[in-house]
């Protein structure tokens, strides 16, 4: 059967409707534009992306970048006029925004004009690190507007963020199980980056080095798995403006997601060494053979200098 291809139409709306100032955010940088959407723009765009994507694709008209109801409710609503006149031609409205700009009038507005799913910025349950890195709400600010949204019968995306100032390994772990224990259809896990311009930058801030963040963030999509949570994205995208130093320091990499699975199958072979009677084979799904072998074959590496095994996958037809 022919795969369904999905596609987000994304809509970037950078800082607008957010008048806060996270420590880590710079969000023109992080979005990669640097002009303001409006309502017109975004129909344009709509109605470009639309003649170019396949048939039969499952297309969803994304708002992200800011706090998309942090916007004044005329604005927001005209932005979801916009989408919603789009709504035959597309599966689903989505955006993201703040657990503390969710109340019920804005929850029956985005009900009005076919929003589909509302992504929270969770990043911490941690009340000290929220403060710290001056998000403006607690984590019971995310109980209540995730409660808010499930039971208006909107899907649920939770993010959450990996080492951030004032967090540690613990604390990312607990903050997945919190998040977890939400009841999200779907999460992002991002880890923390100096990014230029942000108040982090210039805060007593050591990033997690990247094997320390994968191998976290690697537990972490184990937990998020377990209980049939999406995993919509590990990482930061590639944006040209990543790619253009305004990363100062932490664990950006293009293939973190990829560094964490390696960590995933790490500890699944240990297991199976530990159970004995290992001889290296494993066989697998085509997909798993680059993630079992490890990024840079870490893996194969690690494996035979603490065992002297050689990691030897072995695809099967099927995945
Ligand atoms: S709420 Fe979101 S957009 Fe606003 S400053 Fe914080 S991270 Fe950036």
């Amino acid at each position: 059967m022919k795969n369904i291809r999905k596609y987000n139409l994304p809509i970037f709306i950078p800082h607008l409707g957010c008048p806060n100032d996270c420590a880590f955010c710079n969000q023109k940088k992080i979005t990669g534009k640097d002009s303001d959407m409006t309502p017109q723009k975004a129909e344009e765009m709509i109605a470009k992306y639309l003649e170019t994507t396949e048939e039969n694709a499952k297309i969803e008209i994304a708002f992200f970048g800011g706090s998309f109801t942090g916007l004044d409710l005329s604005l927001q609503e005209e932005f979801l006029k916009v989408a919603n006149k789009f709504l035959c031609k597309v599966d689903g409205i989505r955006l993201s925004t703040r657990p503390d700009y969710i109340s019920e009038e804005i929850l029956d507005l985005l009900k009005k004009y076919g929003v589909t799913e509302i992504e929270l910025g969770a990043q911490s349950s941690d009340d000290d690190v929220l403060r710290v890195n001056r998000r403006g709400h607690t984590f019971d600010d995310t109980v209540k507007a995730s409660k808010m949204i499930k039971e208006k019968g909107f899907s649920l995306g939770l993010q959450m963020m990996i080492g951030m100032y004032g967090s540690d390994r613990e604390k990312d772990i607990k903050t997945a199980k919190d998040i977890i224990a939400l009841n999200p259809d779907s999460t992002r896990i991002y880890p923390t980056l100096v990014l230029s311009g942000t108040a982090l930058e210039k805060m007593d801030y050591e990033p997690y080095p990247l094997e320390k963040a994968a191998e976290i963030a690697s537990v972490i999509i184990e937990l998020f798995r377990e209980k049939g949570v999406k995993i919509l994205r590990i990482g930061l995208h590639e944006s040209e403006d990543l790619k253009n130093g305004s990363v100062i320091k932490g664990p950006y990499h293009p293939a973190f997601g990829e560094i964490a699975e390696g960590y995933i199958w790490r500890r699944k072979i240990e297991k199976m060494i530990a159970q004995g009677d290992f001889n290296g084979e494993i066989p697998c799904g085509k997909s798993e053979v680059s993630k079992i072998i490890g990024h840079k074959k870490a893996n194969k590496k690690y494996f035979y200098d603490k065992y002297k095994i050689e990691i030897k996958p072995i695809p099967g037809e099927a995945e």
